[in-house]
């Protein structure tokens, strides 16, 4: 299959970065959201990322200059009709997806393969709202798109093998590293990291530790990059709680019950990095 152009929807913290690696590999991209404003902040950040890596002497002044120009912007999914290949990242919400699957079936050509970006919904689910179930494909990218070589692909209940191979085969192009997984609730990836973050919050919440001292155990003591409550302020409070809320009615199991201190946050508008606010204070950046 020849793909040439691939159609990004959402321009959010996944999206845009989505749209940074496939036209830095040297795919034309259209980039859609729901409102210029939207629009004109991921094309933003890309740009900056993009100048970081030259700085950084990642990527040349040229590369990044035509990467740029291969990305075109609106807010119309009908920029998405000549795309050979789609992949959604809008907001984690079930119905919404649904909307705008069912809505790019009829769009594009027949043998366009849909793709999710969704951190835990069920692809089936999500592919049974298209006429394409056998074209249709979870591929979950990590955040930051550009850093992380990780992308987790996973197969919904009908998904061809050629769907599969066409993934696997375009997620190296892309410089990044695929691994298969199966339909569950958070795959493999949101399994096993939300309940910990959850659990770093219910810490908070019960006093055990301040968000200093529970990120600084898990970063000297577990050697990670990162500290659990950075990390959720990185992801999204917003999306981590959406995560949550998909483990907890997939399994129907209280060991993934939201901590109610992540939602009072997200009830507040207190979504991490992206709002300024989460466990931590980026009103200054
Ligand atoms: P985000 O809130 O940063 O961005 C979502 C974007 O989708 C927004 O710009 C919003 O305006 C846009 N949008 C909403 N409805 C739309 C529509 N009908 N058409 C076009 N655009 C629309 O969210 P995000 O963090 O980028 O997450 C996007 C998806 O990626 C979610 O499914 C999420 O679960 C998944 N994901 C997120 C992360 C993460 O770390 N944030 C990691 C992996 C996967």
């Amino acid at each position: 299959m020849d793909i040439r152009k691939v159609a990004v929807i959402g321009a959010g913290t996944m999206g845009n970065g989505i749209a940074q690696v496939f036209a830095q590999s040297g795919f034309n991209v259209y980039l859609c959201d729901i409102e210029t404003a939207f629009l004109e902040r991921g094309i933003a950040t890309i740009t900056k990322n993009m100048k970081r890596m030259v700085d950084k002497e990642k990527l040349s002044d040229e590369e990044a200059k035509e990467a740029r120009k291969r990305i075109t912007a609106g807010t119309k999914l009908d920029g998405a009709c000549d795309a050979d290949f789609i992949i959604e990242a809008i907001v984690e919400e079930l119905e919404l997806k649904k909307s705008i699957f069912r809505q790019l079936d009829e769009l594009i050509r027949e043998e366009v393969i849909l793709a999710t970006n969704t951190s835990s919904i069920s692809i089936t689910k999500l592919a049974a709202s298209t006429s394409r179930a056998e074209r249709f494909i979870g591929m979950h990218f990590m955040n930051p798109v550009p850093l992380i070589t990780l992308v987790e692909i996973i197969r919904g209940l009908e998904t061809s093998d050629e769907t599969y191979e066409v993934t696997k085969t375009l997620s190296t192009k892309l410089g990044k590293i695929p691994v298969e997984v199966n339909d569950s609730p958070g795959f493999v990836s949101n399994r096993v990291l939300m309940p910990l973050i959850n659990e770093a919050i219910f810490a908070l919440m019960e006093g055990v530790g301040s968000p200093e001292a529970i990120d600084t155990v898990m970063k000297l003591g577990m050697n990670h990059p990162m500290g659990p409550l950075t990390l959720a302020d990185f992801i999204g409070l917003d999306v981590c709680l959406s995560i949550m809320e998909v483990l907890y009615e997939g399994f129907h199991d209280s060991k993934y019950r939201p901590c109610p201190l992540l939602i009072k946050m997200v009830d507040a508008g207190y979504l991490g990095k992206k709002t300024g606010h989460g466990f931590y204070d980026y009103s200054g950046e």
